[in-house]
């Protein structure tokens, strides 16, 4: 069988039959597919899927190695890799949160948080800030309205009241344009008038969920602080708004080795179920047991969890060479902000996901 794979996607080769070949490309089209008799794809978000690239090839089988999927044309049968890395963009959160609560020598007890969006990673946001010691209060109208029932340690608020009350903010919702709960430009003015001053933003989800023009302008006026991985116009990044960040990164919050090993680990099940050949999962569980992680309650306090997390994560790191490139590269932006992406090292996880444990239960 002819498979093609995104060379980031970690140990395909090594897990799947022999009989398996995998064909490179660095021209993904439709008559690379077509010409290589292509069969089976592992893609990323750089692999655009639409109806038309499909017609006329001999695929059966799509599989992404992103929890997102937005770049699978609506309709399209696939696999996708939720959560996979949902422990990756939740240790950036608890780093930036960490870093904050530091440097201000706030008393963590009195600290609200407000998290917009309880999927993967607002839970996990809302589990370590829990167990540091933080208030949390969370919004969700999704799950809210299909009675969900939220633990029993946070509270719930409508947006404005989160903007009023919290001393950080951070949103872990999907983008979406309709429905009955859009989030493009989601967080505007209206809210962003209401935030607390000397407060810190937090935003990892996707760019055009925040409009960045209204952000800036409330920056100086509130005494912001921000930590921002995602932009709207990718790969632009505002300028203005990264030197404004204490933290300002290329959207690598998701980056992390352990988070690659669990999405190559998704996908492979996916494959095996679908087609019934037996995958060869060793290498991937060998290599997830290489590192040992941490329980979020073994950590007493944020100055050990921002060094724990810093050390292994390198995120200082990343937010300083980022933002030395962008201004040295000021022409080349978004050059930088691709080859940044490109070239990020592996680093690994600090704590002890639960969703890390249920998905690798799940693979058995
Ligand atoms: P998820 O689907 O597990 O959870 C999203 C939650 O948002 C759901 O509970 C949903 O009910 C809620 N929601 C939807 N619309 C809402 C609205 N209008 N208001 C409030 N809540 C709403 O998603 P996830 O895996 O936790 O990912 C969250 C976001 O993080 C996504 O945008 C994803 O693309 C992004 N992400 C970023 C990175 C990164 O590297 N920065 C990596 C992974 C995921």
């Amino acid at each position: 069988m002819k498979i093609y794979s995104n060379k980031k996607i970690i140990f395909l080769k090594e897990s799947l039959p022999n009989f398996c070949e995998i064909i490179d490309t660095n021209d993904f089209t439709k008559k690379f597919l077509i010409d290589n008799e292509i069969e089976a794809i592992f893609i990323r978000s750089n692999e655009i899927i639409t109806k038309e690239l499909l017609n006329g090839t001999s695929i059966k089988f799509i599989a992404t190695a992103t929890s997102g999927t937005d770049h699978i044309e609506d309709g399209i049968p696939h696999y996708s890799a939720p959560g996979s890395n949902a422990n990756s963009v939740a240790e950036y959160v608890m780093f930036a949160i960490s870093k904050y609560i530091n440097y201000r020598k706030l008393n963590i007890n009195k600290i609200k948080i407000g998290i917009i969006g309880f999927g993967n990673i607002g839970k996990l946001v809302a589990y370590y800030s829990h167990s540091l010691g933080l208030n949390i209060i969370i919004n969700d109208p999704p799950l809210k309205d299909n009675g969900f029932v939220f633990p029993n340690y946070c509270q719930y608020a409508e947006l404005p009241e989160i903007f009023k009350q919290c001393d950080i903010i951070t949103n872990h919702v999907p983008l979406t344009f309709s429905g009955n709960y859009p989030t493009k430009n989601l967080i505007n003015s209206s809210l962003l008038e209401l935030i607390k001053p000397n407060s810190l933003f937090i935003h990892t989800s996707r760019g055009s969920v925040v409009n960045e023009l209204d952000l800036l302008k409330v920056i100086n006026k509130k005494y912001l602080y921000l930590a921002i991985d995602v932009w709207e116009n990718e790969p632009k990044v505002n300028i203005q708004l990264a030197s404004k960040s204490m933290l300002a990164t290329p959207h690598i919050a998701g980056y992390s080795y352990d988070g690659k090993i669990l999405a190559s680990m998704m996908v492979l099940k996916h494959f095996q179920n679908h087609f019934g050949y037996q995958v060869n999962f060793e290498k991937l569980q060998n290599e997830l047991q290489t590192s040992t992680k941490l329980m979020i309650d073994k950590i007493d306090n944020t100055i050990e969890l921002e060094k724990l997390l810093d050390n292994s994560r390198g995120f200082t790191k990343d937010s300083n060479d980022f933002l030395d490139l962008i201004k040295i590269n000021s022409q080349q932006i978004e050059s930088s902000f691709i080859s940044f992406r490109a070239n990020h090292p592996n680093r690994r996880e600090v704590l002890q996901s639960p969703i890390n444990i249920q998905i690798i239960k799940q693979i058995g």
